[in-house]
């Protein structure tokens, strides 16, 4: 008998809950509704698949819980514990993301703890005390690198966990367990141990990242193969989708910049730069222009970035300049626009930065400046990370496209049905026909001929080695000669996008250059082959690129009626 107790004891959380119809009526139906109108008032309502990832969890079966950022993840967690006996484990990436929620739970009267690298040796025996004893303990927050490394802490799991109060484990920011995620960190890996040791906990591990091999490998290292999985669409229905096109140097861009600010009239928001340097030359281009902006990034001292993150949250700064060093723990709800200076390196990563526009569900707008060369600046800051090409490739044909919807792009990036854009991106709301095609095929064959005569062993060339030899090209294959610089780097970017064209690294000591290749396919250009090669343009009079801005403007006046 005492075996088979044993043996019952021991089957996973899984095994034990069965699965039901979570948009259903539990017994914790009410119990949670009194919770949530206590923390957010008495109109309050849950989001997009709150509830159901909550009903699982009680239920005792693992999930995955799939939210775009601002979806409400930390709720999912959070609400159970308030509703159950026990404590709730809690692991984290960032230090300043846990103390951020403790002292939210804290403040709100939840008793929540939080041991990480900066608790003073004293404070953690106290704490350690506390979880053994204090039974109104709910939340207790770590660093993967707790659990990982500090024998005690998971000493005192194990106890917790014998005498029944090891309620549940949260998983935040999941996606850092995976090596195709973008914010890899090695310790996550090791969670498994989670599930080896305390099997019968159920484990719930949440993400704003939601690629399938990302999920795949979070199941496998988690051990929760047979989880319920959550997914609310990927979609942002307030966020205008809008790219630009880069002005051709710093000065005029700065002007773009904060001409795009001033329209938003001293709305919050951030500007996402590819350099510590630029980040500090456009926040003082901006103040120049009277925009109150400030800087963040690695290499500030973290008081000062603090202090920076501090005054922007709190509106006394209107924009943060940053890299994308800030990131994950940006909780504030009213950011109305996020502006990339440069490209991000894939989808994934615009999807998480734009999407800190906007998390209160009003109108928000994610401007993108593009232009080709900023995929090869990218490529020479990305090219040690595995898998690097084809998602900047993505990313540069996310911003490349004049005509088709921004909105459907994503969606169909994260492996959804494309989301009803309703003109909220430049391109839907460009006039239909507005874009026609250009056939290039002669020019990119005489650029072809220009890349297949540089005399390196490896006949590749940097985008402006390219461009000066082909527009000095004399006699046959000289169309480069009647093109401006800008139409030479628009016909590379397109064969780039076609896959004709392929990048290639190199290394010196002082830097990482992107070189220019013809890729396999590239090279039947050179052999006469009946390869066409199309240009989309917009015609003449669509050039006006205020002119989606305007539509904009018009559309989400006409959806505030
Ligand atoms: P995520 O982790 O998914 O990015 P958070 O958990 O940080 O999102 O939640 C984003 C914001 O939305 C927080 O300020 C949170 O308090 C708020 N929030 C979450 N769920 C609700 C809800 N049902 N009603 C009102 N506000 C909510
Ligand atoms: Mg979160
Ligand atoms: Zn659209």
């Amino acid at each position: 008998q005492k075996e088979r107790e044993q043996l019952q004891y021991l089957c996973s959380a899984n095994e034990r809950a069965p699965r039901a119809d979570w948009t259903g009526k539990f017994d914790w139906h009410e119990a949670l509704n009194d919770v949530l109108r206590k923390q957010y008032g008495s109109t309050a309502s849950f989001r997009p698949m709150q509830r159901e990832v909550i009903n699982a969890t009680l239920q005792g079966r693992d999930v995955l819980c799939l939210m775009p950022s601002g979806g409400g993840k930390s709720l999912c967690y959070q609400m159970p514990a308030l509703v159950r006996e026990g404590i709730t484990l809690v692991i984290s990436p960032l230090l300043s993301l846990i103390q951020d929620q403790v002292d939210r739970l804290q403040n709100a009267g939840v008793s929540a703890l939080a041991i990480t690298s900066l608790t003073p040796k004293e404070a953690v025996n106290d704490m350690y005390k506390q979880i053994e004893s204090d039974p109104a303990l709910k939340l207790l927050y770590a660093t993967p690198e707790r659990i990982v490394s500090a024998k005690r802490f998971m000493g005192k799991l194990e106890k917790l966990y014998k005498s029944g109060r090891l309620a549940r484990i949260a998983i935040d920011e999941a996606h850092c367990c995976s090596q195709w995620g973008n914010d890899f960190r090695p310790d996550y890996r090791k969670l498994a141990v989670l599930k080896q040791q305390f099997p019968t906990v159920p484990l719930i591990a949440l993400t704003a990242t939601a690629t399938e091999d990302v999920c795949q490998d979070l199941k496998d290292i988690l051990q929760i193969e047979g989880c319920e999985r959550f997914r609310s669409s990927v979609n942002r229905p307030n966020l205008f989708y809008e790219v630009r096109t880069k002005p051709g140097t710093a000065a005029e861009l700065s002007a773009a910049i904060a001409a795009c600010i001033a329209d938003e009239k001293g709305a919050s928001g951030i500007v996402y730069c590819l350099t510590r340097k630029e980040t500090e030359q456009v926040a003082s281009d901006l103040q120049e222009a009277g925009i109150s902006a400030g800087t963040y990034h690695a290499d500030m001292l973290s008081e000062l970035r603090m202090e920076v993150h501090k005054s922007w949250t709190a509106g006394r700064l209107q924009v943060i300049v940053a890299t994308v060093a800030f990131g994950m723990g940006i909780d504030k709800p009213d950011v109305r626009f996020v502006i990339h200076h440069s490209m991000s390196k894939s989808i994934e990563n615009y999807y998480q930065e734009s999407g800190r526009a906007g998390r209160d569900g009003q109108p928000a707008r994610c401007v993108m400046y593009f232009r080709f060369s900023d995929v090869l600046r990218q490529a020479s800051v990305v090219s040690l990370e595995p898998g690097w090409q084809p998602r900047l490739m993505k990313m540069a044909c996310y911003a490349a496209a004049l005509s088709s919807c921004r909105r459907s792009f994503i969606s169909r990036h994260f492996a959804e049905a494309p989301a009803a854009c309703s003109g909220h991106c430049d391109c839907c709301c460009r006039a239909e026909g507005s874009a026609g095609s250009r056939n290039i095929t002669t020019a990119a064959q005489d650029m072809a001929g220009t890349l297949d005569a540089f005399p390196s062993s490896d006949k590749r060339a940097t985008l402006n080695q390219l461009i000066d030899r082909w527009r000095s090209a004399k006699g046959v294959g000289s169309s480069g000669k009647a093109m401006s610089r800008d139409e030479c780097e628009h016909v590379i970017s397109k064969l780039y996008y076609d896959g004709l064209l392929s990048l290639e690294m190199g290394y010196t000591a002082y830097a990482t250059n992107a070189y220019i290749k013809l890729s396999p396919k590239g090279r039947h250009l050179l052999q006469g082959s009946k390869l066409q090669v199309q240009l989309e343009v917009l015609r003449r009079d669509q050039e006006d690129l205020a002119a989606p801005s305007k539509r904009r403007k018009k559309m989400l006046a006409a959806d505030a009626t």
